[in-house]
This record gives structure tokens, sequence and C-alpha cells, in this order.
């Protein structure tokens, strides 16, 4: 990429409001800040990339797919406040569990408006608003406060706003990685991120579905960047920093054990595959600035269509755009059925 579509490409995000892309005028660089939602999108199908995160397009609710926003995402979004208020708060004497996965989770259910997807099959699957405050009990029974053999050293971190993670500086570009973690934790050998995944059910080892997954890499590396900020030097150098913890929850009831729906992963990280989580990222990075050049000047770009029935196990949601013979019948798709939504902001992430 040369000085020239440096200056376009800029020029470019500044009319789109492109959040994630910025030109730095101090540095004189483009400035990208990707998260593991970008990326995986990108990665999944670059067309997409261009329908979701530049042009902001996504479905009306019942076409073609059957809600505004999807139930994978909504769901672990209500999960994962859940779990952030419960190790903010679980070793208060005043915790109240019981009141905790009711009432609030009934608050934060409500909130996302959940009962919206009582069609969905997932839905069925954890038996409702009921079903998942059952859940809730049963997570905070199976990692009770006597349980947990860790301290709590921050909830909710968000990183990316001020540019801590840097993954790349080069002479036209830089490349920052934002994101949030769920939880820090110490458990007297290892300081670690740990995230929550649910799932409809385990199929399979449910390890090697993040074994290779780039995100809990991102996660350690940000959190060797950003923890300074939460604990002294000398603590730092007393533990290990190359793990983190996935907390995997599947969200049917397994027959034999309803607690079995909760597993509890360790991946390490070698300081060989960060350097090359870094290197693959700056790959990606460096073909999706192709890519948006090449959209902005009205060019196609590629498109992966391995993913436009299996779109996260869901189908595309712009399977129906992409059927159309020709580009007076994607518009007409695009103005009947979709809406513009605000762009993903990877500096002001509400979740991922
Ligand atoms: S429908 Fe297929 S080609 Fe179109 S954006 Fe989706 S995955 Fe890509």
């Amino acid at each position: 990429m040369n000085e020239e579509m440096v200056q376009e490409l800029a020029q470019y995000s500044l009319a789109k409001g492109l959040p994630w892309l910025k030109f730095n005028f101090d540095a004189q660089k483009l400035t990208l800040i990707v998260d593991n939602h970008l990326l995986s999108t990108y990665r999944a199908c670059p067309t997409a990339f261009m329908e979701m995160h530049v042009e902001g397009y996504h479905p009306k609710p019942g076409y073609g797919v059957p809600n505004l926003r999807r139930w994978y995402l909504d769901f672990g979004i209500v999960f994962h406040k859940m779990v952030e208020i419960y190790y903010k708060e679980f070793r208060n004497e005043t915790f109240n569990m019981v009141e905790w996965a009711s009432v609030t989770g009934y608050k934060l259910w409500n909130e996302s408006n959940l009962d919206a997807y009582s069609q969905h099959p997932e839905f069925h699957a954890i038996g409702g608003f009921k079903g998942f405050c059952g859940l809730l009990l049963q997570y905070a029974s199976r990692f009770k406060s006597e349980n947990e053999k860790f301290r709590v050293l921050g909830t909710e971190i968000a990183f990316g706003k001020n540019r801590e993670i840097p993954i790349y500086r080069g002479e036209y570009i830089e490349i920052y990685l934002a994101g949030r973690m769920d939880v820090i934790v110490d458990d007297g050998y290892f300081i670690m991120p740990m995230d929550h995944k649910t799932t409809g059910s385990f199929r399979r080892d449910p390890l090697e579905r993040y074994l290779l997954d780039d995100g809990p890499t991102g996660y350690i590396l940000a959190l060797k960047h950003i923890l300074p900020e939460y604990v002294p030097e000398e603590m730092i150098l007393k533990r290990d920093c190359s793990r983190i913890l996935i907390n995997m929850i599947s969200k049917s009831v397994p027959k034999d054990n309803p607690m079995d729906r909760f597993r509890r992963l360790p991946i390490y990280k070698s300081e060989a595959q960060l350097i090359t989580y870094k290197e693959r990222t700056i790959a990606t990075v460096m073909a999706l600035l192709e890519d948006v050049y090449r959209f902005s000047q009205t060019k196609s770009v590629p498109r992966d269509t391995s993913h436009c029935t299996n779109w996260f196990f869901d189908k595309c949601p712009y399977y129906d755009i992409h059927r159309q013979s020709d580009l007076a019948g994607e518009q007409a798709t695009k103005s009947n059925g979709y809406v513009k939504l605000p762009l993903w902001d990877t500096e002001n992430i509400a979740l991922t």
C-alpha cells in the first residue's frame, strides 16, 4: 500500500465515518484499531465485511434471517454481563445468589428482549427465562466462592481506546488491538484472563473449538500489555501470563448430569504463538485494507461462498442480497429488506 492509496483511504474513511479506520495527523499514518469480531468477519467473507463494517447494512426483522439482531450474540451479551456482575460481587457477604440470578437476570433478559427469540431452537433448549435463571444458579453453585481458588484482579476490562496494544507500526500504517476481557484472575502461579463461551451443547471435545481460535491468543497478548495497570511489577515477575481460562457453558442441559454443562479449559500460548498471532493479524489487516481500497473504487471484493449457508451456524445475513442477478436487484433488496445501523466501533466496545 503506497502513500497515495493511504491518503485516498483516509479520505474515504472520513467520508464514511469508519470508527475503526482513522488518519493520525500527528504521525501522518493510517490507524486501524481492530478486534476479533472485525477480523473474523473479514476472514469469514470479505464481501460480508464490506456490507457490515463499511456500509453498516443489517437485515430488517423477518427478512431472510429471524431477527434484526442474532440470538447467539444477544444471549452471549446478557450472559457475559451476568458473570461480570457475579465475579465483581460473589465474595461480598451481602451477595445474594438467588437475587442475582432472578432479579438481575430478569432485568437484563428483559432489557435485551430475549423473549423475542422464542421461536429459536436454542431458546427452547435453554427453557426461556426460567431455564436461564436455573443456569445462573447452577453456575453460581459450580463456581461458588469456596471453589474458586483465585483472586479477581479486575472485571469488564476494555482495551483499545487508548491504543495500548500495538501490533504494527509501519511507515504509513499502524495497527492496534482492541477487545474486552470478562475477568482477570490470579491463582498464585498464573495471572490470566477468564473468558466465557456459551454453546448450544457440548459435541466432541469442546477444547478443540478454541485451541486454534485467535480470540483467546489476542487476550493473552493484550493482558501482557495492560497488566502493569492492574498489579505492581514485582507481582507480574513472579507470575506466568501465558494462559487463558475459558469457561464453556452448554445452553442445553446434559441428560446424565445437569452440572456437566460447565467445562473450564485452560489454554496455553507460547511466545512463538504470540509472535505468529501478530504476524497473522498484520497479514489479515493488510489484505483487508487492500479490499477496502478496492471497494472504495466501486470494484468487487472477494467472497467466501462456503459461509453463505453457514454464517456462524446460520444463513449469512447478506444471502438475499448476493443471490440477486444484478446490481439493481441488490440495491432493491437492500432498500426493501435492510437498514443501516451504526458501524461497529472497536474503541467503544459494549461487549464482544
Ligand atoms: S452471502 Fe455468501 S458471498 Fe454474500 S456476504 Fe454472505 S458469505 Fe459472503
